[in-house]
């Protein structure tokens, strides 16, 4: 499973710059905003109110969208930790950072306390979104396009990207080593988007009493920094199912995962 998640975000980030740098020479009359699940939701108002269409966003943005929350529905926020090319990096740079500041998990260099890292996760994301939303239909206009590190990254210099927008992406870089999954964890309005629907998925991972030695493996794999050690059963609208908890366990049967209701 470690594998094939890799190579699903591999081959996504492989296509999402192609598509990019398609556009940019003009090959291809798609840009990579046009994959973009988020662009669905900053074009819904304008499509169920006057039937149109917000600026560069299509059908394609609202259907992607659609099957986006039909998935979170029934696997939480896997899109985030399978398919989305912004959460790979983000993952793949705290891994980083957990070896230069030789940490035992994936907290970084800056530990934000359980407590106001869950009230930080809601607050911050939930603002952002409402900023963008608020923005984009008032405007008619994709005005989060500058910010968003998957159109800076594989646009290849995309319409409205500026020097400060590379700046912007810099410093989430420098903050993503610091505070791993920054962005994620604080700033995605997609992520804040599909929380709810994420907390109640019917896919869950289950922890077995029975046979944990509560060695905490789990809690230091986990990117989202869930406790999963502490968990009967993973409920945190934040897991990805990207299974690395389950990959560091060195128990068989301890974790696994188990759709909401089910029988041990
Ligand atoms: S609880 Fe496990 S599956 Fe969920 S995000 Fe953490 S490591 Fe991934
Ligand atoms: S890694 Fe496995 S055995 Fe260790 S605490 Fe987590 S579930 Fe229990």
């Amino acid at each position: 499973m470690k594998r094939l998640r890799l190579a699903m975000q591999l081959a996504v980030m492989v296509a999402a710059a192609m598509a990019g740098v398609r556009f940019a020479l003009g090959r291809s009359v798609t840009t990579v905003e046009t994959y973009c699940p988020f662009g669905g939701l900053e074009t819904a108002y304008a499509f169920f109110t006057r039937q149109r269409f917000t600026c560069a966003a299509g059908e394609t943005n609202l259907a992607l969208f659609i099957a986006l929350l039909g998935l979170t529905l029934v696997a939480r926020k896997a899109f985030c930790g399978w398919v989305c090319p912004v959460g790979a990096l983000a993952e793949w740079e705290g891994k980083l950072a957990r070896r230069l500041f030789r940490r035992p998990d994936l907290t970084g260099a800056w530990r934000v306390p359980a407590r106001a890292d869950r009230m930080l996760r809601v607050v911050l994301r939930a603002a952002v979104l409402a900023l963008v939303l608020g923005a984009t239909w008032t405007t008619g206009e994709l005005v989060f396009r500058g910010y968003d590190p998957y159109y800076v990254l594989f646009s290849a210099h995309g319409h409205d990207v500026r020097a400060w927008s590379y700046a912007l992406l810099g410093g989430l870089m420098v903050l993503g080593l610091l505070l791993p999954m920054a962005w994620c964890r604080y700033l995605c309005p997609l992520g804040a988007a599909i929380w709810p629907l994420s907390a109640g998925g019917l896919l869950r991972l289950a922890r077995d009493e029975r046979t944990c030695t509560a060695c905490g493996a789990c809690d230091r794999a986990c990117p989202q920094l869930i406790e999963v050690s502490r968990a009967g059963i993973v409920r945190s609208g934040e897991c990805t199912l990207c299974l690395e908890c389950t990959g560091a366990c060195p128990t068989d049967s301890a974790l696994e995962l188990r759709w909401a209701g089910g029988k041990p």
